[in-house]
């Protein structure tokens, strides 16, 4: 298993609405993207750092798991999403090698690619995504 890159940086904010002036009006991105996951209870934002996003990740209710991370750390970096041209494949390989899953098997993610998420108590404290096709 290799990653080709750095897919995404999922960040969680309290709102959309104040974050995102910060990433356009200072760092001269564009937001292209919003959407709405309603089964996480969030609310995401995307921009384009050369081949990596950065997605930032408001909660739209405080018992989804973004809520929660919120309540528990604060605001700030959520996740780190490698790009993998196999998820499946991935998240076997990683699970031989005794790391903990929280997704056995790829689902549908943002933007429609196949996502899986290993444990943060298997990788030194950051939630780590797989994300490809
Ligand atoms: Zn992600």
């Amino acid at each position: 298993m290799k990653p080709t890159h750095i897919e995404h940086i999922g960040i969680a904010v309290n709102s959309l609405e104040e974050s995102i002036p910060y990433y356009e009006n200072i760092l001269g991105l564009k937001c292209y993207a919003t959407e709405e996951v309603k089964d996480q209870k969030v609310k995401t934002a995307f921009f384009m750092v050369g081949q990596t996003k950065i997605e930032l990740l408001e909660p739209t209710g405080p018992e989804g798991p973004i809520g929660k991370f919120i309540e528990k750390k604060g605001t700030g970096i959520h996740h780190i999403a490698f790009a993998m041209e196999d998820v499946a494949t991935a998240l076997h390989q990683a699970k031989e090698k005794g790391v903990r899953l929280i997704d056995q098997k790829p689902r549908k993610g943002a933007e429609g690619l196949n996502i899986g998420f290993l444990h943060p108590k298997s990788t030194g404290g950051v939630l780590t995504e797989f994300c490809g096709m």
